[in-house]
């Protein structure tokens, strides 16, 4: 654990420690060059969508739901302050998955109407946009607090059994787990290989000014509240209902409330999404220098 300005290993600072610590900060990843997504596009062709389909999530369970490109999906809070474990993979080649800590390079360290989630290296293509939130009001608290985190991985038995050595099964992992493998055929150990970091779907949390550690606090979500996204490629899903709950005390154990989350698929009118084209895979040639 760091904590700002005191220095560690007696390396004493230099003389001009605070004017390297004054210089400004510079954007990694400038956004204005990133192809953007035709919003007023996307929220038009949604208006005459058809719901086509729903899932119910389980408390402390996940579910999986499939996607056609050009169509939309709907995660709604329902009954009670739920957090929701978001995986994505492309349908046809779960090797093209959800790519977080590129995501986070990007569209920084929460996600909100107009972000998308970008898939793994070498497609590194949008998976997925977001078209509404209704949390978006938020903004970041005064904690440096904020919704929909790229910046978690998700609660799994692994770090449970090395802090306090539990058995949990209903971690997100585990729920992601079994969804998966049960969704797709495949045996648990390879299910497993396949769960990635997720998008953290109402969860509120963020970094402590002070010592730079991950914190979690009651998301501020309702019932009726949402996230929605537009759907750039074949979509396979999986959604896991936290056993956190809202997140407002621990998770990985059976001790909060938790309730189930919705996810429900829309599909626009034919011809609704105009010149709107499947994205390309990434355009790098691959060679890597050689
Ligand atoms: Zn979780």
């Amino acid at each position: 654990m760091r904590s700002p300005l005191v220095t560690t290993h007696s390396h004493t600072a230099p003389e001009d420690a605070e004017r390297r610590r004054a210089v400004p900060p510079v954007i990694c990843y400038p956004t204005h060059t990133l192809p953007q997504p035709n919003l007023s596009l996307y929220m038009e062709a949604r208006r005459g969508a058809r719901k086509i389909g729903e899932t119910l999530v389980k408390p402390r369970d996940a579910a999986c739901f499939e996607v056609d490109a050009g169509q939309f999906f709907r995660i709604t809070s329902i009954e009670g302050p739920q957090v929701g474990d978001l995986n994505l993979w492309n349908r046809s080649d779960l090797d093209e998955r959800f790519y977080s800590g590129k995501t986070r390079a990007l569209h920084g360290t929460h996600l909100t109407t107009g972000d998308r989630m970008w898939s793994t290296f070498p497609a590194m293509r949008p998976m997925a946009t977001i078209i509404g939130d209704t949390l978006g009001w938020y903004g970041i608290d005064a904690y440096g607090g904020s919704v929909h985190d790229v910046i978690g991985t998700r609660c799994d038995p692994y770090t449970g059994n090395l802090l306090s050595g539990t058995q949990y099964h209903h971690c997100c992992h585990s729920n992601l787990t079994r969804a998966l493998a049960d969704h797709a055929a495949l045996d648990l150990a390879k299910a497993e290989q396949n769960v990635h970091d997720v998008l953290n779907v109402f969860m509120c949390t963020g970094f402590t000014r002070d010592t730079g550690q991950y914190f979690m606090k009651a998301s501020p979500v309702r019932p009726g509240d949402y996230l929605e996204f537009f759907a750039e490629i074949d979509l396979l899903g999986a959604l896991s209902a936290c056993p956190g709950g809202d997140c407002s005390s621990e998770h990985s154990s059976d001790v909060a409330a938790c309730f189930p989350l919705l996810v429900e698929v829309f599909a626009p009118e034919d011809g609704a999404l105009g010149e709107w084209r499947l994205p390309s895979p990434n355009g790098y040639d691959g060679s890597h220098g050689r």
